[in-house]
């Protein structure tokens, strides 16, 4: 075990160290000597005080209550009664003084009677596949410009979405958000004065938003926002403000006299068998359209509420 390059530390029956392998001591920064023969391994953890999976293991093995069939345990087989354990998660590590996450595998030590005589803990630092999960989470669900969530990930949502509101009955609502007149912004400012615009522009619909709620960049200057268990006229004070909200921060633009505006269409279904979660779109996008007829820099709600 010493020379295995796997971080390994071995518990006694009474939770004392007997074995802190090299490979532990660099994964926690605490040399062996400092924890053999004591029951201090827990603070190389954690900052408080609390079971290592090891002590689990341990604390199952010897409570023959705990340990599972008294049949077993009777006969003396507690390898069958005494099962292993594992746990992936973010640990703190105070003595490496860096967040690690690591897998953990416990898994109990049977002596020749089948009495149990000690625990060994296995660890794995999986911190940097965790990393590079999670950046390729993002990579998959964020649009790169704004930051937002992307097309996939909305349409993954609308449709997760309209699945809860079927079960629970429940309104849901669909705003669509679109730049007026963009094209001749981005002529008249270049595409990257365009592209610093739709920061903005998203970070302004992004600031009004619940917990619940999820923006996304639907498509070049297009913004989508699916509002849950929100009714029509709930939806319509949400696209007010958002409306209101890019208004108010008076972007210049240079080839009109006001600032940068947003219109935006408003939708509202209760989610039923017959229907789909695209009519949702389809709806909100006729709405849309309508506000750009009516002037734009405006806000618009279905001719009528969809079933
Ligand atoms: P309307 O008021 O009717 O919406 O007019 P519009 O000019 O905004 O609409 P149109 O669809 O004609 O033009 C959208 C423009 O958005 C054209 C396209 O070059 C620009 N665009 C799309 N994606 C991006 C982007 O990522 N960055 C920049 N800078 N421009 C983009
Ligand atoms: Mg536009
Ligand atoms: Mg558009």
């Amino acid at each position: 075990m010493e020379s295995l390059s796997v971080p390994v530390f071995v518990l006694d029956t009474h939770a004392r160290v007997t074995i802190w392998n090299r490979a532990c001591e660099q994964l926690t920064g605490v040399p062996a000597l400092e924890v053999l023969g004591t029951g201090d391994h827990w603070r190389s953890f954690y900052d408080i005080q609390r079971p290592t999976l090891a002590d689990l293991v341990l604390r199952t093995g010897c409570d023959p209550a705990l340990a599972g069939e008294p049949a077993a345990a009777a006969v003396g087989d507690a390898a069958r009664a005494t099962p292993g354990l594992s746990i992936e998660s973010w640990c703190d590590m105070p003595r490496a003084g860096r967040r690690r996450y690591l897998a953990a595998d416990a898994n109990p030590i049977f002596d020749a009677s089948g009495q149990l005589s000690a625990v060994v803990e296995t660890l794995r630092d999986l911190t940097d596949e965790k990393m590079a999960q999670a950046a390729l989470e993002q990579l998959a669900t964020r649009d790169g410009l704004t930051g937002l969530a992307n097309r996939r990930c909305f349409d993954d949502t609308l449709q997760a979405e309209w699945a809860r509101a079927l079960r629970q009955v429940q309104p849901l609502s669909l705003l669509m958000v679109d730049v007026d007149n963009f094209k001749a912004y981005n002529d008249a400012h270049g595409h990257l004065g365009g592209d610093e615009c739709l920061k903005r522009v998203a970070r302004a619909v992004a600031s009004e938003m619940r917990a619940n709620d999820l923006v996304a960049r639907y498509g070049g200057e297009e913004f989508a926002v699916v509002l849950p268990n929100q009714s029509l006229k709930g939806a319509a004070i949400v696209a007010e403000r958002i409306r209101s909200r890019v208004e108010q921060l008076q972007l210049p633009c240079r080839f009109a006299a006001g600032h940068v505006t947003v219109s935006i269409g408003a939708a509202t279904a209760i989610a039923g068998p017959d229907n789909h979660a695209n009519q949702l779109v389809a709806i909100a996008d006729a709405a849309l359209y309508r506000a750009k007829h009516l002037g734009r820099n405006r806000i618009s709600l279905p001719m009528t509420e969809a079933a």
